[in-house]
């Protein structure tokens, strides 16, 4: 896709921004047990929890300063020579307080990060995600924006910028109007619209990403990350500007409290367990797929 032709798609996921929200919710409610929330369509459903368990978990540890560094290990190295099978997708910004691998307290093979400045995406963007979503077969794909973000600062304050930072600003632009007139910050406004339109632009890119999804074998995610924190929120479904508790947020899981086992073989919750028919191989298996 073109830069004109992907500025012209981000534009009419603004100008169908209503529909963020309930895409979102339709998605995220089985994560977060909505009885009353309508049945996920087109194929969906919450198989794909499991990754969300286990970015969940670690990111508890990661607050509490109770990492656990998992798949660090000179054996996993050398597990993963033959390829991998990461479990999830983050897109997120490239700004070096928000390590992905860190503050979900993952080690080598685990996750798939795809990082630019103000997590904008472009063709390679897309094209990265697909590669994993089509080759590596990763279950869950996070947008995840970040408090204080400098490029949407930037975005936000408005004029201009030198050299190739233009073209990350204008990507972020359509989030500015989307959130002016918003009560509270615009920066932090700013931030979790842009979370949300990213996350639904990936949601709907023609061909692999809309197909993956509509299978069921893709869920995409919009999330907040804090500084102050270190905490990650899934974003509130219908309010761009909000965002709330990830599940289960002080709740023990198991590997919390666990420094001998492996994290990533804990028992995602019994709702959560059984994959749909056809869904990937379970997160917790690590046998290397492709490679790279
Ligand atoms: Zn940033």
């Amino acid at each position: 896709m073109a830069h004109s032709s992907l500025a012209s798609f981000y534009g009419r996921i603004l100008a169908t921004s209503l529909f963020v929200g309930l895409a979102l919710g339709a998605i995220s409610s089985p994560l977060h047990g909505s009885a009353e929330a309508a049945a996920p369509s087109s194929g969906e459903t919450d198989h794909n929890s499991g990754s969300l368990d286990l970015l969940m978990a670690g990111n508890r540890r990661f607050v509490k300063g109770r990492m656990l560094h998992p798949d660090q290990t000179i054996g996993r190295r050398q597990d993963l020579v033959k390829g991998q099978q990461p479990f999830a997708i983050i897109l997120t910004c490239s700004d070096s307080r928000v390590p992905p691998e860190v503050y979900f307290d993952q080690g080598l093979g685990d996750i798939f990060v795809v990082r630019t400045a103000g997590n904008v995406i472009n063709d390679h963007v897309i094209g990265s995600i697909e590669y994993a979503v089509e080759h590596l077969k990763a279950p869950l794909l996070l947008v995840i924006g970040h408090e204080r973000c400098g490029a949407v600062a930037a975005a936000v304050s408005g004029g201009h910028v030198a050299g190739h930072i233009g073209s990350i600003v204008e990507t972020i632009a359509p989030a500015v109007k989307a959130a002016a007139g918003k009560s509270g910050d615009p920066v932090a406004n700013t931030v979790t619209t842009h979370a949300l339109l990213t996350a639904e632009a990936l949601r709907t890119s023609d061909p692999i990403l809309a197909a993956a999804v509509k299978a069921g074998h893709l869920t995409v995610l919009a999330a907040r990350y804090d500084l102050d924190t270190g905490r990650v929120e899934l974003l509130k479904e219908n309010d761009p500007a909000g965002a709330e508790p990830l599940p289960a947020a002080d709740t023990k899981a198991q590997a919390d409290h666990a420094p001998s086992s492996d994290p990533h073989a804990a028992t995602p919750p019994a709702a959560h367990a059984a994959p749909a028919p056809g869904a990937h191989a379970a997160p917790a298996a690590h046998a290397p797929a492709s490679g790279h």
